[in-house]
This record gives structure tokens, sequence and C-alpha cells, in this order.
């Protein structure tokens, strides 16, 4: 089955808090600089946040790197 992230989410279906991530882990986590390993359909392996928010989608995740390849 596919997952996605936040943004990804919001990419395919328009609404992104709810999502496959959301929860893994909590606020407080995220506060501190933790994050969960995911595997997003969209973003490939990368980190999550509380809200399921893919933490390197501007930077780092596969998304980001396409990104930068059509600039
Ligand atoms: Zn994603
Ligand atoms: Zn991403």
């Amino acid at each position: 089955m596919a997952e996605f992230c936040y943004q990804c989410t919001e990419y395919h279906f328009g609404d992104g808090s709810v999502n496959d991530f959301k929860d893994l882990s909590n606020e407080k986590d995220t506060k501190e600089g933790l994050y969960i390993s995911a595997l997003c359909e969209g973003c490939g392996i990368t980190q999550v946040d509380h809200s399921g928010m893919c933490i390197h989608h501007t930077t780092d995740c596969i998304v980001a790197e396409n990104e930068k390849l059509e600039k």
C-alpha cells in the first residue's frame, strides 16, 4: 500500500493534515529534534515529524532532488 507524508498527501489529495505518518511520534519529540524514519511513496526514505511532515521536503528528499533538477 502506498503511504504518503503530509506534503505528498496534500499534493495528491488536497489535505495533508490526515496522512499516513501522522502521530508516529509526538510534538515533544519534534521539539527535541527526534524524527521517525518513513518510506513515503513520493519522497522515498525520509524522516517525518509528529504531524507527518517530511522534514527534508525542501532540501533532501526525492521530491526536493527532483525540484532541484527542474531548476
Ligand atoms: Zn512525501
Ligand atoms: Zn519529502
